[in-house]
């Protein structure tokens, strides 16, 4: 199989052998769940319970504020105890409707399964995918029911999914093509039909043959779909990068991956898709990687959305040693923790308990222009003078080299032998810049 690729890029190590092999568990079902009404890019869900109310699996308690938003729905049964600011997993406070678990497992009256969905409209997948709470399971947590409302002077001839899975250590991905592969195909069938789209990739990278082979099993005889191998390395699941190594087509500056006609999925926001459309259950639960040095038992775990993180640690028999960080998603994009009292969320894929071995920052200096940063920038910028003008409050002259097109991949700061802080100074330069726009255009 030829193995498709991109510009730049950096090959940090795998570190994927510890959980890669182990089949995915089912988590223990939590006493109580904290249930976010703000797991997904866009307006917060303004809750549809009050305390005291009695709840069922799969009911929605949060109703979506606005076009981009996505309702949010209950993962277990029943009464709700609180309704209460919590910090997120990104680190935000987020509105939480807290329930306490009465173990019956009750299924919501309303949830039925919808059927085949080749005997499914175009316009009633899309209206499931709306109804289901369906999000970008990646981590970015974009509303996918948004992502597949193109407007109509964008039109979309290939959908592409994301099974690179190229950030170290996760392997909730693996695990999920390589255990229910025909969902990813299916939910990638799906996709195409609602947005009527006749060619569909999988890109998976080429550390996972297996998942290659059970993936390409599964697409036998599926027209319209090709599996392609992609060249091992970050940031291959980004999304301009994906598009380019599969079709050869550049997303211009600024602009969106439905301006040269694709829509890219995650496999889990696929075959979760199909998962709905089987079942009728919304999304509530989903696959979370628990690994690094410090856990003792790493484990791929099905998790009910709104477990706490410090509960799904303790489901692995929590820390081997004090970590050094706990680290929301993979070491390259993923976000640390200053707390445990958080609760996962449709964007948890994975929790990353590290030493200080293994993340162990590089002393700053003064950056010596070796230019290594500018030839691994997947996005072909110029990351030394975007953060050295961000460090130095310009702003503007941080804009004038393109920062608002840094999909802060991390590479930069991965690569940099004078461990300067480039990706977080462009971090604080985007901010800034569309902060201002924003004022602008008020
Ligand atoms: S500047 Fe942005 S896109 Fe380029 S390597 Fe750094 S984080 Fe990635
Ligand atoms: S990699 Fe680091 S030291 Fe080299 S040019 Fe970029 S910022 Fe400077």
């Amino acid at each position: 199989m030829k193995l498709l690729t991109f510009k730049g890029g950096v090959h940090p190590s795998h570190n994927k052998e510890a959980t890669e092999h182990l089949p995915l568990e089912k988590a223990n079902s939590p006493k109580v769940v904290y249930i976010s009404m703000s797991q997904h890019i866009g307006a917060p869900c303004s809750p549809l319970v009050k305390v005291g109310d009695e709840v069922k699996v799969g009911q929605r308690i949060g109703e979506p504020q606005g076009f981009v938003s996505s309702p949010v729905h209950s993962s277990v049964s029943g009464k709700v105890k609180a309704i209460k600011m919590m910090t997120s997993p990104g680190g935000q406070m987020t509105q939480c409707v807290v329930i306490e678990n009465d173990f019956t497992d009750e299924i919501f009256e309303e949830i039925k399964p919808y059927g085949k969905f080749e005997d499914l409209s175009s316009s009633a997948i899309l209206e499931i995918v709306k109804n289901s709470g369906l999000v970008g399971m990646g981590g970015a947590t974009f509303p996918t029911a948004v992502k597949l409302s193109p407007p109509k002077e964008k039109p979309i001839d290939t959908i592409i999914l994301n099974g690179a899975e190229c950030e170290p250590y996760l392997t909730a991905d693996h695990r999920l093509m390589l255990e229910t592969p025909e969902d990813v195909v299916e939910g990638l069938l799906a996709i195409m039909k609602a947005l009527n789209v006749t060619k569909g990739y999988i890109g998976i990278e080429d550390n996972k043959p297996d998942c290659i082979k059970a993936v390409s099993k599964a697409a036998e005889g599926k027209a319209g779909v090709e599996v392609v191998g992609l060249r091992t390395k970050y940031p291959q699941g980004a999304e301009k990068q994906l598009i380019y190594a599969c079709t050869k087509r550049e997303v211009p500056s600024g602009g969106l991956p439905m301006d040269v006609g694709v829509v890219v999925n995650n496999v889990a926001t696929a075959a979760q898709l199909a998962k709905t459309i089987r079942t009728g259950m919304p999304l509530i639960d989903r696959i979370c990687t628990v690994t690094g040095s410090a856990v003792k038992n790493p484990k791929n775990l099905l998790i009910k959305i709104g477990t706490l993180y410090n509960e799904i640690i303790e489901e692995c028999g929590g820390f081997s040693t004090p970590p050094y960080k706990v680290i929301s998603g993979g070491p390259m994009m993923g976000i640390s923790q200053f707390t445990l009292e958080v609760p996962s969320n449709k964007g948890s894929s994975g929790i990353l308990c590290v030493t200080e071995d293994e993340v162990k920052p590089k002393e700053t200096q003064n950056c010596m222009r070796c230019a290594k940063c500018v030839n691994i920038c997947p996005a072909g910028l110029q990351p030394l003078f975007i953060s050295a003008y961000s460090l130095n409050d310009d702003y503007e002259k941080a804009a004038s080299y393109r920062a608002l097109d840094c999909i802060e991949c991390g590479s930069c700061s991965f690569i940099c032998p004078s461990g300067r802080p480039l990706l977080q100074s462009i971090r604080v330069a985007k901010k800034e810049i569309l902060a201002k726009r924003r004022k602008e255009s008020k």
